[in-house]
């Protein structure tokens, strides 16, 4: 049984200074690192409400004895470091002994534990950080710590708390890690009564299978790579798996996982031109190192290192990875050149390699892609805002006229009553479309050329903003709806504009773990790549720090906007040209289309004259 040791000054002011517990994520992750510290081999975590109302940590390792329980809760008690020289040799994953004694003192702490020379279990209460009685209980071997209401003694912490389904991200992001670091172990992660992970301790590759899924273990490579006292061993999927930002990445140094943009970047590198630009690979790569070449003293909650070889480390983990996808490569090859290729093979492989949607999904995305190209006609030959009668009525009863009417008839061209041409308002000569892309008018002593294209754009774009702001967005739902599983973090991104994206007429809603639902869309963005967009969004997300949460979507929507409008190239007939003409000059259009291009340009008579040096 270790003994618990109070570390004189001399050792804890070696060890950085910092607070350990931030948020339910800090405390999950001291005490899985306890438990696994304590030998366990079946760990469980239960959380609350993220955590913020409770967190319970059972395990089956050495306990604690009955003479030592109070002493676990005091500032500097560990039982893993006794003098100055273990620091350097540090194995253990606790060593500061702080964590348990700060825990208490912010939370209400209920401990049970009991070791296997013991008859007796122990159990001791605390509320922020007061100790209650040292009782006898029944326990197995083994240790439960139950953490409750944090923060409850100090309001001005508890305010900085987030909301708890974003605290649950950070401590499934915690848990996963552990996971994978401690392969060997039994985790069960339970959320609010759902069993979210259960890996069986059965290494690493069954590990990612409980945490991302079989599809993600089909994909896994795996790696083994040693250089000098460098091992480099995990798993990282194949370059057709690769997601929009890093949060599939773990990296893990000597049994600790850390953050390391550095090593992250260093793999990118080495998939090299096989990732698409913005995407990162997924991994989980353990790294074993002598524990005197990295210190893990650099950051409170040990979640950074140094390397004291650092360029050695890197170029170890470089070529591992290089190495394990060349390989993969040449079986691939090889693979190909084995099997007979089939026509049905190419066809498939040509789908995936332009769009790595499944087929039935493609199907529906190419319907909704004739639809709206039907929609968009139908709105360009309609008078939308032109017709006396329908400008009275609301936007939205229009585009639900518009949707019945185009429900209604598959081929037949919409005849168009009441139609008030442009020319009857504004005056202008159309001379022609050039080049299939720029619509030419004459206005007065004004030569106007306007992007077809832009300009549609900018008009779906607006109509999209106006319908969200007067609240009259009519969506359309989808035949197929969209569903996908995110990472925690990612989840609890997509979820904070949840909102927003209601109310811009998106309907989505929660469904299932880390599941997403999306069942319908508003009209402008009718046939959009559901999945594209939200990728997108994650992957700015990622790349800005000074964004709103509506900037970046209304950027997402602009670029979505500007895919389903006509495109330059598509030649238009007069009808929907007037259209275009009409609503740009009706609607008070900002002049560039959502990308920030110009819709039109406008020259004087003057400047044709001076373009022809007929005057100066
Ligand atoms: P550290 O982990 O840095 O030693 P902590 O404050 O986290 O400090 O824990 C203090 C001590 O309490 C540990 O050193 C260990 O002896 C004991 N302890 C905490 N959790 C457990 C557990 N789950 N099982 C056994 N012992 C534990
Ligand atoms: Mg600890």
């Amino acid at each position: 049984m270790p003994i618990i040791n109070l570390l004189d000054s001399s050792v804890y002011n070696r060890i950085a200074a910092g607070e350990v517990v931030q948020q339910p994520a800090s405390v999950v992750k001291e005490l899985l690192e306890n438990s696994i510290d304590s030998g366990a081999n079946n760990v469980t975590l239960e959380i609350k409400e993220g955590g913020i109302k409770e967190i319970r940590v059972t395990d089956n390792g050495c306990g604690i004895e009955k003479s030592d329980i109070k002493n676990a809760f005091l500032p500097h008690a560990t039982s893993k470091v006794k003098t100055v020289d273990d620091l350097d040799s540090i194995s253990t994953l606790g060593f500061r002994g702080e964590a348990l004694s700060s825990i208490a003192s912010v939370s209400i702490v209920e401990v049970s534990s009991k070791t296997a020379e013991s008859d007796a279990g122990v159990n001791l209460s605390l509320r922020g950080g007061d100790y209650g009685v040292v009782e006898e209980c029944s326990h197995p071997v083994g240790t439960t710590m139950c953490v409750q209401n944090i923060f409850f003694n100090t309001p001005a912490r508890a305010k900085f708390l987030k909301k708890p389904y974003q605290e649950e991200a950070e401590v499934t992001n915690v848990i996963q890690k552990t996971i994978f670091a401690n392969p060997e172990i039994a985790f069960t992660y339970v959320a609010d009564g759902k069993l979210v992970y259960k890996s069986g301790g059965n290494g690493l590759l069954s590990a990612i299978q409980s945490v991302y899924g079989t599809a993600y273990a089909e994909k896994s490579l795996a790696v083994d790579y040693e250089k000098y006292d460098i091992r480099v061993k995990g798993y990282v999927c194949d370059p057709s798996l690769t997601k929009p930002n890093r949060n599939y990445q773990t990296i893990i140094i000597n049994g600790r996982f850390i953050k390391d943009f550095g090593l992250s970047s260093v793999i990118s590198n080495a998939f090299g031109d096989r990732l698409m630009k913005r995407s990162f690979p997924v991994f989980v790569l353990d790294i074993v190192i002598p524990f005197n070449d990295v210190d893990v003293n650099v950051h409170p909650a040990k979640t950074e290192v140094r390397f004291k070889k650092q360029s050695a480390v890197y170029g170890a983990v470089y070529n591992a990875v290089k190495d394990v996808l060349e390989n993969h490569e040449k079986v691939n090859t090889l693979q190909k050149e084995l099997t007979p290729i089939t026509e049905s093979q190419v066809k498939h492989d040509q789908q995936s390699f332009f769009n790595d949607i499944p087929e039935q999904q493609n199907f529906r995305q190419h319907q909704d892609t004739e639809r709206t190209d039907r929609l968009i006609k139908e709105l360009l030959n309609k008078p939308i805002f032109e017709s006396h009668e329908l400008r009275e009525s609301s936007t939205s009863s229009l585009l639900q006229h518009l949707l019945d009417k185009s429900n209604k008839t598959d081929t037949e061209p919409t005849v168009v009553q009441n139609k008030i041409t442009v020319q009857d308002t504004y005056q202008y000569d159309y001379l022609g479309q050039l080049f299939d892309c720029y619509i030419l008018l004459q206005s007065g002593e004004n030569f106007i050329i306007i992007d077809q294209h832009a300009a549609h754009e900018r008009l779906l774009f607006d109509e999209l903003m106006n319908q969200s702001n007067n609240k009259t967005i009519v969506s359309q739902p989808m035949l197929l709806p969209f569903t996908a599983n995110y990472s925690p973090k990612d989840f609890a991104r997509i979820m904070d504009v949840k909102e927003s994206l209601q109310e811009l007429g998106i309907d989505i809603e929660e469904f299932g773990t880390y599941t997403i639902k999306i069942s319908a869309l508003p009209l402008p963005l009718v046939g959009m790549n559901v999945e594209k967009f939200i990728d997108e969004f994650l992957k700015d997300f990622d790349n800005r720090t000074d964004f709103s949460y509506a900037d970046l979507l209304k950027d997402k929507l602009a670029s979505r906007a500007c895919r389903s409008a006509i495109k330059a190239g598509d030649k238009l007939n007069k009808e929907q040209i007037d259209s275009i003409i009409k609503q740009i000059l009706d609607s008070n259009m900002t002049l560039q289309c959502p990308h920030g291009r110009p819709v039109a340009i406008k020259y004087t008579k003057k400047d044709v004259e001076k373009l022809f040096k007929r005057i100066l």
